[in-house]
């Protein structure tokens, strides 16, 4: 019988938990206990209503996410979060998610394993935060519109699609940075310009972060925060199903960002 903290203890030693800093509002590991045996792991990129049913339908009683149960901070449980809650309690779910751990982790993270779906060999880090490093970079050329098109293929099977600063004809790429979700931001920038990436693939950024780039001859690759945060969680719950025999699915639930 595996029970959820057996898991959950493993994941956070695989996670290193304990040791990543992240925002407040992570609260990375066992964010809801249940009482029965773990029979299924689903794993989804937002804790939502969608997400729980889609556990439901699959017969997982873990729900593993990366944006947890408290990512909008403190709230009375009223409205949907009542419902939330009570379904989970109803159906005896527990919920565990990981963040910044699960973004950086060397082999199960999001943005190794993007690297990897993009044909991209990392070399280096990247997106420093208190001491850790979110993201990953690399070397090697490629023509930044061939690099375009598999973003655009990629987030194309996760409901999203790409956006990109100004990409002139026959543009090359020759050093590249990746941090996925909100990746481009004044550190993330500041960071690819001392490191002198010339092209940057994130999630998403605010508006200013486009003008920033073509005034500083840097391609931003915008691939979606959803889509660039599914490979994380699917790669987690995979591994956690087959290490205890459990198992896994992936809960598609796109926002369109
Ligand atoms: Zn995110």
């Amino acid at each position: 019988m595996t029970t959820i903290h057996e898991i959950t203890e493993y994941a956070d030693e695989i996670l290193q938990t304990e040791n990543t800093p992240d925002y407040p509002s992570a609260l990375n590991g066992l964010q809801l206990e249940n009482g029965s045996e773990i029979t299924g792991i689903a794993g989804a990129v937002d804790f939502s209503t969608r997400a729980i049913n889609g556990a439901i339908a699959t017969n997982a009683n873990l729900l593993v996410v990366h944006h947890g149960m408290f990512w909008d901070g403190p709230s009375p449980l009223r409205g949907s979060s009542y419902k939330r809650l009570r379904l989970l309690i109803e159906n005896d779910i527990a919920v565990y998610s990981s963040h910044l751990p699960l973004d950086r982790h060397p082999t199960l993270g999001n943005n190794v394993l993007l690297a990897k779906q993009l044909g991209l060999k990392p070399s280096a880090t990247f997106a420093g935060f208190e001491g850790i490093f979110v993201g990953v970079s690399g070397e090697g050329k490629i023509e930044t519109a061939v690099l375009v098109e598999r973003v655009r293929k990629f987030a194309k099977n996760y409901g999203s699609d790409v956006r990109t600063t100004q990409v002139g004809r026959n543009r090359e790429t020759k050093r590249w940075a990746i941090c996925t979700g909100a990746g481009a931001s004044a550190e993330t920038l500041t960071e690819a310009r001392e490191m002198k990436i010339d092209t940057l693939i994130v999630g998403e950024g605010p508006h200013w972060t486009a003008v920033y780039a073509e005034e500083n001859q840097l391609a931003i690759i915008y691939a979606g925060h959803y889509a660039t945060e599914t490979l994380g969680v699917s790669a987690l719950a995979e591994h956690l199903g087959e290490r205890y025999g459990i198992s896994s699915s992936f809960v598609s639930a796109p926002t369109g960002l």
